[in-house]
């Protein structure tokens, strides 16, 4: 059997060489074809697909059909990948293998039917995206080793930078679940306390210091009992793929609000993640080791295997006068000093259950460099070195109109594996 990565394969259907969606990704999402872009007749409604190049194939529709399937159960019948995502990875690895096969530029199922073609194959700009998953429970890692120094530098002074636990756990809070949106959700500025520090008292109004934090996220597949920690070297059975996700932060709310127990409104008014779930499996090519880690995490945090992937993530930014977006940051997931199975490892060890379609955040993703970091917070240094833009704007933090994006890509032989994008506006308070 071919592997579903061969950088080898090709589609019948067309793809371009810097397409995000070549047949070695064929990442999840869930669309919509309600509103303008129905067919006539056709009723609104949720289905499961994969992106290949600028189409998106209907597994809804093949499995409805029986030209994909495991053993008759149904996995993409309600609307979201939360049944597929319990399934585990072995149903997991042979729908992707189905799927690939029937893409491939030498299988004719597809290829040869125009009736079949017509009905599961529908071009990305004719659909709507949506949340593709059910998201029960949401936490945000703070696991980027420069980002954490950065903020601590700025706040604490240098030589405190890191608190006493950070290089032995990774720190998270549990963040809010209903407010997560997909991407190209507008997003209004919130609304909330801040406090100056030579202010006698607090006051409320309008965030004035609204950010991003780029971040990638995990989608939990088969979920754990309550009780029963993830070992750290069963964690990827229980991780299904990857998002990208922007955490919209509000850091005047923050600096108010967040002691002694951490982000709270700072951070519950949006969070925007990618439509389309990169299946590990597709990552397979790019794992590689991660940052060392001195000292030594205690037993249930360590493993022999390199858990990271170079996957390259970019920040945009589009004022209202701007006619195409301006890469303010370029990073990489490889930076991130804690992996997604220590996350896992260690947010189950007390026995705190987990779900599929919850989504693991994490953290913002800074790298060594200036233009790595991954908050206006750190690229403007506070607000105190804005950011110039082409055209003459300047930016410390976001203002009403802005448009922010983030892509990210693995570079393969010939091909790349992308996340698309996750982009919001933000409207006025
Ligand atoms: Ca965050």
């Amino acid at each position: 059997m071919t592997s579903t990565t061969d950088p080898a394969l090709r589609s019948f259907v067309p793809v371009a060489p810097d397409s995000d969606f070549p047949i070695q990704n064929l990442p999840y999402g869930v669309f919509e074809t309600s509103g303008p872009t129905a067919a006539p007749g056709e009723t609104p409604d949720a289905r499961v697909g994969v992106a290949i190049g600028d189409h998106v194939l209907d597994l809804t529709a093949l499995e409805a059909h029986g030209a994909i399937g495991t053993g008759g159960r149904r996995w993409f019948g309600e609307g979201s990948l939360n049944a597929f995502l319990s399934a585990g990875r072995s149903v997991w690895s042979e729908i992707r293998s189905q799927t690939s096969t029937l893409l491939r530029e030498d299988t004719a199922t597809l290829r040869d039917d125009s009736t079949l073609r017509a009905q599961v194959l529908r071009p990305l700009n004719a659909v709507r995206m949506t949340l593709p998953v059910r998201i029960g429970g949401y936490t945000d890692f703070y696991s980027s080793r420069e980002h954490a120094t950065n903020v601590g530098t700025m706040f604490r002074g240098a030589e405190n930078a890191l608190m006493p636990n950070w290089l032995h756990l990774p720190v998270a809070y549990h963040g809010r679940a209903s407010s997560i949106v997909v991407s190209g959700t507008p997003v209004r500025r919130p609304r909330g306390q801040t406090k100056a520090d030579e202010a006698p008292a607090p006051s409320f109004g309008p965030t004035r210091l609204l950010d991003f934090e780029l971040e990638t996220g995990f989608f939990v597949g088969p979920g754990s009992a309550l009780g029963e920690p993830i070992p750290i070297e069963r964690a990827e059975e229980h991780i299904f793929g990857m998002v990208l996700v922007n955490d919209w932060s509000a850091r005047d709310i923050q600096k108010w609000e967040y002691q002694p127990l951490g982000p709270f409104l700072a951070k519950n008014f949006a969070t925007s993640i990618s439509p389309w779930v990169v299946p590990l499996e597709a990552l397979e090519p790019f794992r590689c080791p991660g940052p060392v880690q001195e000292p030594e995490p205690l037993e249930y945090l360590r493993s022999t295997r390199p858990q990271s992937y170079d996957i390259r993530l970019e920040v945009l930014l589009k004022t209202k006068t701007m006619s195409t977006p301006h890469r303010i940051t370029l990073s990489n997931f490889k930076h991130l000093y804690w992996t997604m199975a220590q996350q896992l490892a260690h947010h189950t060890i007390t026995g705190c259950n987990m779900h599929p379609g919850d989504l693991l955040a994490s953290g913002t993703i800074s790298g060594p460099t200036k233009e790595s970091r991954g908050s206006m917070l750190e690229l403007t240094w506070r607000g105190t070195e804005p950011i110039s833009l082409p055209g003459g704007e300047e930016r410390k933090f976001l203002l009403d109109g802005d448009e922010l994006l983030m892509r990210g890509y693995a570079q393969g032989d010939g091909y790349r594996v992308g996340f698309g994008e996750v982009s919001g506006v933000i409207l006025p308070s």
